[in-house]
């Protein structure tokens, strides 16, 4: 599988384990950031920013459908921002068994990291990212895997 950003996501090849984000925290004042940087952007302090794996869980935001795709993806599809629990506030695509109808997504529901196709299209089948989807739908997923 070919991750679109592999550095920002981690799928764990342990049994039951799901995947989630990697994110960097600072060791002066504790700040969360998504993506990783070198410099925390709340305390300024260089070199003290560690690893740490976040973002399994979510808090919607916002969301919208975009109505127009560019080139590789499909129109609509839901557009989010979305709240880590340990913090940052990061923009993110929907999982493809959400349809991007109004009255699907909630602001203020709690969602689930998934890793799925960019998009199902010929171009961006391949290449996997990041996706959040509202819990109740991951719950599901996960019970027909093991039913399967
Ligand atoms: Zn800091």
């Amino acid at each position: 599988m070919e991750l679109l950003n592999p550095k920002d996501v981690r799928i764990s090849a342990e049994a039951g384990a799901t995947p989630c984000l990697v994110g960097a925290q600072c060791g002066e004042c504790g700040a969360v950031v998504f993506p990783r940087l070198p410099v925390c952007p709340k305390c300024k302090k260089r070199d003290g920013m560690t690893e740490v794996e976040i973002g399994r869980t979510a808090k919607l935001y916002s969301h919208t459908i975009a109505r127009f795709a560019p080139t590789g993806f499909r129109a609509p599809f839901f557009q989010v921002f979305v709240d880590l629990p340990e913090g940052p506030r990061i923009f993110s695509l929907v999982g493809d068994d959400c349809p991007a109808e109004s009255g699907v997504l909630e602001d203020g529901m709690e969602m689930r990291l998934v890793v799925e196709p960019l998009a199902d299209t010929d171009e961006m089948r391949a290449i996997h990212t990041y996706k959040y989807v509202p819990a109740a739908c991951a719950d599901e997923r996960r019970g027909d895997a093991q039913d399967a």
